[in-house]
């Protein structure tokens, strides 16, 4: 049911080792051993955080911590990511709802979703109604997807995206420049704005070929009327770059790792 995502050189191990992270992940859910995150997301004008992105974290108690790099392909693969993305869901929006009530009235969540959440269920309903639960605006939310969440069933993801639309929730791009990166799907989409995957971002300041890109993507975001955010950014010297060109929002160690509910409040609020 589920496409599996990585090619495997020794089948059997592979299976073994991913069959083992299944379990913990299982143990973990049951266990409660998932949190949440937030990186905040800084206006290069005004200097202000305009928002947060949501990560979650797994600290198993048989392996310690494991990396969303990690489980999540698995958790996607196995269907576990119905039962976690509902959690991740009611969590965020929990705790964007203190955020927004303690001194952070307009800030926005951008939450990950996957392209199987967005095909095997109810994400419309269920995020909708914590929307409305919560006394949330739905244009505070912001949901990023990959390039190739896009290409796995296009006519249905449309739709979702469509209904999400009609409530000005926001659709957003991820990793953008990383995958199947047709420009015609921008239009298609509906798309409310891009994120410049760090790869990118990382080389601005000394490569040229990754200069040249970002400039491109950011003059093309402008005319097309999509917002843009760069994730990645680590030095001042990016910073610098990424403002020269025009764009509108950044993300990266330099501005702020992911930290705690908690820790951002005492930090931002
Ligand atoms: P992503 O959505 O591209 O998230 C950005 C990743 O870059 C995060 O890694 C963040 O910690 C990291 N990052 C941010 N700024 C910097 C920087 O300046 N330098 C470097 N080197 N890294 C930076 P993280 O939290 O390990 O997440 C990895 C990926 O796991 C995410 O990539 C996303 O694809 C997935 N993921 C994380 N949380 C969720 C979630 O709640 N739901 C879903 N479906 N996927 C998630
Ligand atoms: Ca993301
Ligand atoms: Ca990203």
């Amino acid at each position: 049911m589920y496409a599996k995502k990585h090619t495997v050189v020794n089948e059997d191990a592979s299976n073994s080792n991913w069959n083992e992270l299944t379990d913990v992940i299982e143990e973990a859910l049951k266990q409660h051993c998932f949190s949440m995150v937030y990186q905040p997301l800084i206006s290069v004008q005004s200097g202000k955080v305009v928002g947060f992105e949501s990560l979650v974290r797994c600290e198993s108690p048989t392996f310690g911590v494991i990396s969303p790099c990690d489980f999540i392909p698995c958790a996607e693969q196995s269907g576990q990511i119905l039962e976690l993305g509902s959690w991740i869901f009611q969590q965020a929006l929990l705790d964007l709802k203190r955020m927004r009530n303690q001194g952070m009235e307009n800030i926005c969540l951008s939450l990950n979703v996957s392209p199987v959440q967005l095909l095997h269920t109810n994400v419309y309903e269920q995020l909708m109604s914590l929307i409305i639960e919560l006394n949330i605006p739905p244009s505070a939310i912001k949901l990023e997807l990959t390039e190739t969440a896009l290409i796995h069933d296009p006519q249905t993801i449309c739709k979702v995206f469509n209904a999400f639309k009609q409530e000005d929730v926001q659709i957003w791009l991820d990793d953008f420049g990383t995958g199947f990166a047709s420009l015609s799907l921008l239009r298609k989409f509906n798309i409310d704005g891009l994120k410049i995957d760090r790869s990118f971002v990382n080389g601005i300041a000394d490569n040229n070929d990754d200069f040249t890109l970002c400039s491109a993507v950011i003059a093309m975001a402008q005319r097309l009327g999509l917002h843009i955010v760069a994730e990645g950014v680590e030095t001042e010297s990016q910073l610098q770059i990424l403002s020269q060109l025009g764009c509108d929002v950044v993300q990266g160690y330099l501005l702020g790792k992911p930290q705690t509910l908690e820790q951002n409040l005492s930090l931002w609020s």
